[in-house]
């Protein structure tokens, strides 16, 4: 019989990364996470279950949706461009993104085992020895939901046998048995720092940060190796105060860690619209170079190391 840590849903397998941890990489994309920040760039994984993204602009007009829907609720997404159905009766059975032959619905995330997915790391042992790279298991969250870190733990195992160097990217969000027990076999954390502000964090975010700074202090005090995300996004925590509170908080810590600053993109939006979600942030530009300098400096200033972007390397 399957458990929890024998498969997960996986949205994306990225091989050659080089912005998730040292050297060239594979990055594994688990769905599942139980944030819901306003400027998530990923919002086809929090759902752990496979999604349908929706390409209203590729719909021929078969109706092959309207004839295979057990709830007769799709619909031809020419006739209906907002891709908006009966969400009441929607099952998610995907059977209409499966039998569509113009990929106008798409299924989003697919069951893997852990043999499965072990098999397609394999593929580039090569790259991970040439190039001091290795594993980055990411998401959604590989620690968000007690299926993935179940998983997380299966896979992470299997890379340890095979001398395969593992980065984890994420939130935090997780119980710190859970922390507890992937810290051991984790060569290096991407851990997201997001606000200092609790209240704040709860309006952006949607959960206090209270587990998420605990998990941090517990890292260091078991002195993992992490890399601090700091996505920049305009307006929400960018000003001084979060910037000073942030430092203040990465310099009580038990060991120096760096801090990436990740300024805010929008490659989310699209995403979003193929969802039929709407996307909060729909007005908001990028910092500019110089408004992402200027924090960085402002986060030096604490006598920290500052880098911006995913990797020491870019
Ligand atoms: S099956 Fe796909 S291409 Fe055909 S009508 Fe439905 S959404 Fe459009
Ligand atoms: S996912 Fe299933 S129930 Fe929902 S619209 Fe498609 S075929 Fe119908």
């Amino acid at each position: 019989m399957l458990t929890e840590a024998d498969t997960a849903i996986v949205f994306n397998i990225q091989h050659y990364s080089v912005h998730d941890g040292p050297g060239i990489r594979t990055t594994v994309f688990l769905k599942g996470c139980p944030l819901n920040c306003w400027w998530c760039h990923n919002p086809e994984s929090r759902d752990g279950k496979p999604a349908i993204f929706m390409f209203p602009d590729r719909c021929i007009g078969c109706e092959t949706c309207l004839t295979v829907c057990p709830e007769n609720v799709a619909e031809p997404l020419d006739w209906n461009p907002a891709g908006r159905c009966d969400v009441e009766r929607c099952t998610m059975c995907l059977e209409c993104a499966d039998a569509c032959p113009a990929e106008a619905r798409t299924v989003v995330g697919t069951p893997y085992g852990v043999d499965e997915l072990m098999a397609e790391i394999d593929k580039d042992q090569v790259f991970y020895e040439q190039s001091g790279g290795g594993v980055t298991f990411s998401g959604g969250d590989p620690l968000g939901t007690r299926q993935n870190a179940a998983f997380l733990l299966s896979c992470l195992k299997a890379c340890e046998k095979r001398g395969y160097h593992r980065a984890v990217d994420t939130a935090g969000f997780a119980s710190r048995q859970t922390v507890l027990s992937v810290a051991p076999l984790t060569d290096l954390f991407l851990y997201d720092l997001k606000m200092l502000d609790d209240e704040k964090h709860r309006k952006y975010v949607g959960v206090s940060n209270q587990l998420i700074l605990d998990n941090l202090r517990l890292l260091s005090s078991l002195d993992a190796e992490v890399w601090i995300r700091v996505p920049l996004i305009p307006g929400i925590n960018d000003d001084d105060c979060n910037l000073d509170e942030t430092a203040a908080f990465v310099s009580s810590l038990d060991r120096s860690y760096p801090i990436h600053l990740l300024p805010y993109h929008r490659i989310g939006s699209d995403k979003h619209r193929h969802l039929d979600e709407d996307y909060l942030l729909q007005t908001l530009d990028p910092p500019s170079d110089e408004e992402v300098a200027r924090a960085a400096e402002r986060l030096r200033a604490h006598s920290l190391e500052v880098i911006v972007g995913g990797s020491r390397d870019e």
